[in-house]
């Protein structure tokens, strides 16, 4: 969709200054829309107990980190670098949710002494896991509940959590374990607009949840509903209605837990900073070669979801306006031929030095990025809520390039003794 109105009216009359001065490409995020689109989510859950957990993965750079957690937002963290990321910015323990999966023994040890909440994505895990920690969520598989958007795959070929027929069986194996408290993890969507399924699929997990406490005798001190809440990537679509996603949420938990109030979780990633971010781009090739080709001064390894996924990012010419619109190829330098940003897409004729903008990077854009052909990735802004623009990262270098290979190579095993 067209970047947030408030963005855009705060970006715009900067642009043209910050792309003379600063050079292009770059991805900016608005922390204003961020900071808003998390204070929104809280007010919607009324006081009610309840922390969303900022998926790391996301948008990992650590002053966008900080203002979430000054906010009062946890993190949600998928690996030990993301946990040691969330460590280095203060967050303490109970701050981090530990939600992996195929994981690592020394992985799980290391959050185990972090203090993050650990949801375990397996049963087999309890007998391999020593200490186990206090307080412990299992993940539920999303197989046989309203699983269905598009970017989960296939629910039956899942490889996430436990299946609904193991999970009272996992819970009373952690309780005889010594586990004192409990969670439960359900992720069932991804990337997902539509109100009533998402609520569908978190209810599905509060239910289970219910019925688990039911059947074992344990008491749930919280749900987690997981994050994959859609923002609108097309122009035609309509924002999110968390409120009434959360509306929902709370009557669920009602009515399952008419005695006990356990706390709902979420990680959020996409939803929170998704439409908060712009990758400007200037055009430095038009072609006319069967197809209509722009290229762009930055490549998919600024953001790999169109070129990866197919997946659709608005494009806009700020100051281009007034041009006839007909159908383009947007394109980046890769030597790959997935490497573009929209195909057929209609533009107001661009022409070499216009800038361009791709819209909602704020989520999995940069964070995807990759280095691949030498293509580095480029650098993040942030246009503060006093209307600064700081750079909170530079763009790669030749050298962060090379930074990992050594002069001189060592030898990996001793040597040999000679015969
Ligand atoms: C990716 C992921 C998230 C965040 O997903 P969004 O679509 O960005 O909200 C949250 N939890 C888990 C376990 C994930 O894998």
């Amino acid at each position: 969709m067209p970047i947030a109105e408030g963005f855009s009216a705060r970006l715009r009359p900067l642009l043209k200054d910050l792309v003379a001065a600063y050079g292009t490409p770059f991805h900016i995020y608005d922390a204003a829309g961020i900071v808003d689109t998390y204070r929104g989510m809280t007010d919607a859950f009324q006081g009610e107990p309840y922390r969303q957990y900022f998926a790391v993965k996301a948008l990992p750079n650590p002053h966008i980190l900080s203002l979430l957690l000054a906010e009062g937002s946890g993190l949600d963290c998928a690996s030990p670098v993301e946990l040691e990321l969330a460590g280095s910015l203060g967050a303490g323990p109970g701050d981090t949710v530990f939600t992996s999966n195929n994981t690592a023994r020394e992985e799980y040890e290391l959050a185990l002494k972090s203090g993050a909440l650990i949801t375990l994505d397996d049963r087999s895990f309890l007998a391999k896991a020593d200490p186990l920690p206090d307080t412990v969520a299992f993940r539920v598989s999303p197989h046989g509940l309203s699983a269905g958007s598009r970017l989960m795959g296939d629910a039956r070929a899942t490889k996430f959590g436990v299946p609904a027929e193991q999970l009272a069986d996992a819970y009373r194996d952690a309780r005889a374990r010594g586990v004192r408290r409990f969670g439960i993890h359900g992720m069932i969507c991804a990337n997902e607009l539509d109100v009533d399924r998402a609520a569908r699929a978190a209810t599905d997990v509060i239910e289970l949840g219910a019925r688990v406490a039911a059947d074992t005798g344990i008491e749930l001190d919280y749900v987690n509903v997981g994050g994959g809440l859609g923002i609108p990537y097309r122009t035609q679509e309509r924002p999110f209605d968390f409120r009434r996603y959360a509306d929902a949420i709370l009557a669920a938990r009602r009515r399952c837990f008419p005695r006990s109030a356990p706390r709902i979780l979420m990680e959020c990633g996409r939803y929170v900073t998704g439409p908060h971010g712009v990758l400007v781009t200037t055009v430095i090739n038009r072609c006319s070669k069967g197809r209509e080709l722009v290229g762009v001064d930055a490549s998919m390894s600024a953001l790999m979801r169109p070129g990866f996924y197919g997946a659709h990012h608005h494009i806009t010419l700020p100051f281009a306006e007034g041009r006839a619109l007909s159908p383009y190829d947007v394109v980046g330098s890769l030597c790959e031929n997935m490497d573009k940003f929209a195909i057929d897409r209609p533009l107001p004729d661009p022409r070499e030095g216009d800038v361009l903008l791709v819209h909602d990077t704020g989520a999995h854009g940069h964070a995807m990025g990759f280095t691949y052909n030498g293509r580095l990735r480029p650098a993040e802004l942030l246009l503060t809520r006093d209307g600064d623009v700081v750079e909170i990262r530079r763009a790669e270098t030749y050298d962060d390039y090379v930074s990992t290979v050594p002069a001189r190579p060592g030898p990996v095993l001793p040597r040999a003794p000679h015969a």
